[in-house]
């Protein structure tokens, strides 16, 4: 019996609703928008009149030195930090900052934090249903009659994640970056709109994070993809358009050409290189 249909039994509480009946509007506009965003810590700026979009389907790398504010920023993103002024839209129609963290997450914003939080006992496969059976907007009735739209799903999101021979292994047994793999396909089985990703690259192999990178490009299209990331060469390997925050707003924008020549950027980076 499916991981799933088990849980099913138990609880024998879920109701189906379809997915969210406020889609995000992004006929006119950028998918999501912060306008002169300000943040202080104890009287320290840590954002400071930040101004961004990202485009629908856009994959945009975040860089700047520590500190910058590029946590800070995706904090603000999920409606874990409130900024003290400014707007944050989510398409044309959400107001980010009348919203709380589940809700922002249920309109299809993920966060991967830079630590993979994969259950390490159950299966591949099964960490990808808790991943399904937990997203609020499609709270599952989880009856067989469901379960092939969810088992094409999650085939899916293996096909995505490069895990298909994997799936009925505990995910204990994977590498430090598979796990992060898994973890961002479980953030796909909730069709996010736009996914957020700090450091994804942190401690992997060289070959993982050239696979990281195919796996990140290959999102893109699909859904807007936001990339904070220290490593360099990872960047420039994935890069389309790059922001560089410094001190908590925009320094520079562009390609990873223009922004690493750009005389502001060099010095903020001095001594390190970009
Ligand atoms: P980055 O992710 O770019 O390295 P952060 O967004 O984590 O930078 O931090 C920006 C600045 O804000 C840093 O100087 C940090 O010390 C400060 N900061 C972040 N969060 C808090 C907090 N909760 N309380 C106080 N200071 C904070
Ligand atoms: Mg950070």
């Amino acid at each position: 019996m499916s991981f799933l249909s088990q849980l099913a039994d138990r609880e024998q509480v879920f109701t189906f609703l379809t997915p969210t009946d406020s889609p995000v509007d992004v006929r006119h506009g950028p998918i999501l928008y912060l306008e002169d965003v300000n943040v202080s810590f104890d009287g320290f700026k840590a954002i400071n009149n930040l101004n961004l979009t990202i485009d629908d389907g856009e994959l945009r790398c975040i860089i700047g030195p520590n500190g910058a504010g590029k946590t800070t920023m995706m904090d603000i993103i999920t409606g874990k930090t409130r900024p003290d002024t400014g707007s944050v839209w989510f398409g044309s129609r959400h107001n980010l900052l009348n919203m709380n963290e589940p809700d922002i997450a249920s309109l299809g914003i993920g966060r991967k934090f830079q630590k993979p939080t994969v259950f390490e006992a159950l299966t591949i496969f099964e960490n990808l249903e808790l991943a399904m059976a937990t997203d609020k907007r499609i709270l599952p009735t989880l009856t067989a009659r469901m379960l092939p739209e969810y088992r094409e799903r999650i085939e899916e999101v293996l096909e995505t994640i490069g895990l298909t021979e994997l799936l009925s292994r505990p995910a204990g047994i994977l590498s430090h970056g598979q796990k992060q793999w898994l973890e961002i396909g479980m953030l796909l089985m909730q069709r996010p709109r736009l996914l957020l990703v700090d450091e994804p690259v942190a401690g992997m192999t060289e070959q993982e994070m050239e696979r990281t990178a195919e796996l990140l490009t290959s999102l893109a299209g699909k859904q807007s993809v936001v990339v904070v990331e220290h490593d360099m060469g990872f960047v420039r390997s994935i890069a389309r358009k790059v922001t560089v925050l410094h001190q908590g707003s925009v320094l520079a924008e562009g390609s990873m050409d223009q922004v690493s020549n750009d005389p502001e950027v060099v010095k903020v980076y001095l001594g390190e290189g970009i």
